[in-house]
C-alpha cells in the first residue's frame, strides 16, 4: 500500500505507545511535509538522546553525567529519599516544586504476572543507599494500585528493620492513580498526607 520508505516510517511510528495505524500515518505524512532541517533535527534529537542519556548511578533518573543534577545538587536534603516507579513520576513531583529531598527510581513495580520480581527493579541499590547512612525517611510514592501497594510493602519490610522511617504518600485512585496525570496541588497534598508504614 505504501512505497517502502514510507511504509517503514509508519511501521516504526506505530511502535510508539498510544500510536495506532491512523496516527502513525498522520505523523509520517507530517514528517514528509516538514522542512528538511526540522526532520533532520527530529532524527538527530532521537539519536542524541539515545546515545547521551543514561541512568544516574545513584537514583536512576535520566542524566548525561554519571550522577544526575538532583543527586549532585548540594541544596537537596539528603535525609529523604522519595521512591518512585518511573522517571515520569519523579518529573511530576519535581514540577510541584516543593520536594527538596532525593529520589530513587525503581524502573517499574513488582508484578509476578509480568515476570517482574525484585531483581528486575533497583531495590538492592536503594538498600545500599540507605545502608550508607544519613537517610532518615524513605517516602514511597509508587502508584496506588495493587502492584504499587505490594511494592511499597515489600520495600517497607526491608527498610524498617534498618531503623529508617518509611512513609507512603496518600494518593487516592480517584486522582487518576498516575502521578504523571495528577496536578501539582494533588501531589503536594499526597506528599503532605503521607503516613508511616
Ligand atoms: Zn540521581
Amino acid at each position: 500500500m505504501y512505497t517502502p520508505p514510507l511504509g517503514k516510517l509508519i511501521q516504526e511510528l506505530e511502535r510508539l505507545p498510544g500510536i495506532g495505524p491512523k496516527s502513525a500515518q498522520r505523523l509520517a505524512f507530517y514528517i514528509l511535509h516538514m522542512p528538511e532541517e526540522e526532520a533532520k533535527a527530529l532524527a538527530q534529537a532521537i539519536l542524541e538522546a539515545r546515545s547521551k542519556i543514561r541512568p544516574c548511578k545513584e537514583c536512576f533518573n535520566y542524566t548525561e553525567k554519571e550522577v544526575c543534577e538532583i543527586c549532585s545538587d548540594p541544596r537537596r536534603d539528603r535525609s529523604q529519599i522519595c521512591v518512585v516507579a518511573e522517571v515520569s513520576d519523579l518529573m511530576a513531583i519535581e514540577r510541584m516544586g516543593e520536594y527538596r529531598g532525593l529520589y530513587h527510581v525503581l524502573g517499574g513495580v513488582l508484578s509476578p504476572a509480568d515476570g517482574i520480581g525484585p531483581d528486575e527493579l533497583t531495590i538492592s541499590k536503594l538498600l545500599e543507599r540507605v545502608e550508607r547512612g544519613g537517610v532518615e525517611e524513605v517516602i514511597i510514592a509508587t502508584p496506588p494500585t495493587v502492584e504499587g501497594d505490594v511494592t511499597a510493602s515489600y520495600i517497607a519490610d526491608l527498610i524498617k528493620p534498618m531503623g529508617v522511617k518509611v512513609t507512603r504518600i496518600a494518593l487516592g485512585l480517584p486522582a487518576g492513580g498516575d502521578l504523571d496525570y495528577a496536578d501539582p496541588t494533588t501531589i503536594l497534598r499526597a506528599l503532605e498526607g503521607r503516613r508511616e508504614m
